[in-house]
C-alpha cells in the first residue's frame, strides 16, 4: 500500500495515476483528497486514471504493440518472400547466362568440326582421284 506524498494527506492511500505528460504535480500519484481538491491536477483531471483503469489501458497498450508485432512479422515475411523470389530470377538468369556461351561455343565447334571433316573428305577424294589417275596412266 502506498501513500499519498502530499503532507496534508498523510495516510491517504494511492488510488491511480494522472497519465498527462505536463502534469504540474511533483507526483503523478494521487489520493482521494487530491481528487477532491479542485487546485489540484487543475488541467489533467481526465488524465486521472485510478488503478483499475490504467490496467485497461495497459492491456489496450499491450494489445496494440502485439498488433504492432503482428504487422511488422508480416511485413517481413512479405519481403523475404520477395527477397527470395528476386534472388531466384537472379540466379535464373545468372544460369542461363552461363549456360549460353556453352552453347554458342559448341555451336560454333560442331560447325567447325563439320567443315573440318568436309573438308578432310574433299582432300580424301582429291588423292583418290590422284591415285587412280596416276595408276590409269601408269596401267
Ligand atoms: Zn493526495
Ligand atoms: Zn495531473
Amino acid at each position: 500500500m502506498f501513500f499519498c506524498q502530499n503532507l496534508e494527506h498523510e495516510g491517504s492511500s494511492i488510488v491511480g495515476f494522472c497519465l498527462f505528460a505536463d502534469c504540474q504535480e511533483p507526483k503523478s500519484q494521487f489520493c482521494v483528497n487530491c481528487l477532491i481538491n479542485p487546485q489540484k491536477h487543475l488541467n489533467c483531471r481526465i488524465d486521472c486514471k485510478p488503478f483499475d483503469k490504467i490496467d485497461i489501458i495497459l492491456d489496450l497498450i499491450i494489445y496494440k504493440l502485439d498488433q504492432f508485432q503482428e504487422q511488422a512479422d508480416q511485413n517481413f515475411e512479405q519481403f523475404k518472400c520477395e527477397y527470395q523470389k528476386t534472388i531466384k530470377n537472379i540466379q535464373k538468369e545468372q544460369h542461363s547466362l552461363r549456360r549460353q556461351p556453352k552453347t554458342l561455343k559448341n555451336k560454333n565447334l560442331r560447325n567447325y568440326l563439320i567443315i573440318l571433316t568436309e573438308q578432310r573428305i574433299g582432300i580424301q577424294k582429291q588423292n583418290r582421284l590422284n591415285l587412280r589417275k596416276k595408276l590409269s596412266i601408269s596401267g
